[in-house]
């Protein structure tokens, strides 16, 4: 176990689950991008991180990464894996390559106005809620369809896939069949419409190896990289909200 505490240690025990998940399911571990989720950490946790070769990095609050992205070295890609307010939109839009969590037509429309303004071209994903379990986020199902077809009169983002939470529960099993699902939806869609939506969103630090065996292409990880979370980061003397 020696190791393991210091985030060196977790990225390397990550990375081997990582890649015994792609070997179990036949794939290659260069289709599974990781995402840090550095949330609630600080830069000195981001560069920790950094130094072991991590590159994409997961924020859920655009104030929080407004404080910690210019603090952190400049190479990194951020990704946005929490929801996204209207009225973050163009900070977001500054702040992040990725938006993970796009869960209406509203918020797509508004993303890519605001990205022709600032000249930027962010890469979005939809969140699916394929529990149906209504409080969590993420658009249903047959709202999908819908969107894409909104997304197809868009020239400044590119909805490149789907991203899920599936409800919370102590046996990574119980995920399996929302990340089928969401994969199932991602088949249909893509047959269905001019999509390639490559990206699927799934697994966290409990399930990201189920999620593997599903297809996921991104697993969002912090917990299990970063050790517990306490309050959201801020700078010494940053304002509050
Ligand atoms: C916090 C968070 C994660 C990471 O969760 P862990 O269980 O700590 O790995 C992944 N995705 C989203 C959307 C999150 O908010």
């Amino acid at each position: 176990m020696d190791g393991q505490q210091t985030i060196a240690g977790r990225v390397q025990r990550v990375r081997e689950r990582i890649a015994a998940a792609c070997a179990a399911a036949g794939r290659d571990p260069e289709g599974v991008a990781l995402v840090a989720v550095s949330k609630t950490q600080p830069p000195e946790a981001v560069r920790e991180a950094a130094d072991c070769g991590l590159r994409v990095f997961g924020e859920n609050r655009v104030q929080e990464a407004g404080f910690k992205i210019p603090l952190c070295p400049g190479h990194l890609d951020w990704h946005l894996v929490g929801h996204l307010q209207a009225n973050k939109a163009r900070p977001a839009v500054r702040l992040f390559s990725t938006i993970h969590s796009v869960d209406s037509i509203d918020l797509l429309r508004r993303i890519d106005a605001i990205a022709g303004e600032e000249g930027r071209r962010p890469r979005v994903l939809l969140e699916v809620n394929v529990s149906g379990e209504g409080s969590k986020e993420g658009m249903r199902p047959d709202d999908v369809p819908a969107a894409l077809e909104a997304a197809n009169g868009l020239h400044c983002v590119e909805v490149a896939g789907f991203m899920t939470m599936p409800p919370y529960c102590e046996d990574p099993e119980r995920a399996r069949g929302f990340f089928r699902a969401l994969r199932g939806l991602r088949d249909r869609c893509a047959a269905a419409t001019g999509f390639a939506l490559p990206e699927l969103s799934m697994g966290m630090s409990m399930d990201f190896e189920v999620a593997i065996g599903e297809g996921a292409t991104l697993v969002r990880v912090g917990t299990d990289l970063f050790g517990a979370r306490g309050s959201p980061w801020r700078p010494a003397g940053g304002a509050e909200t």
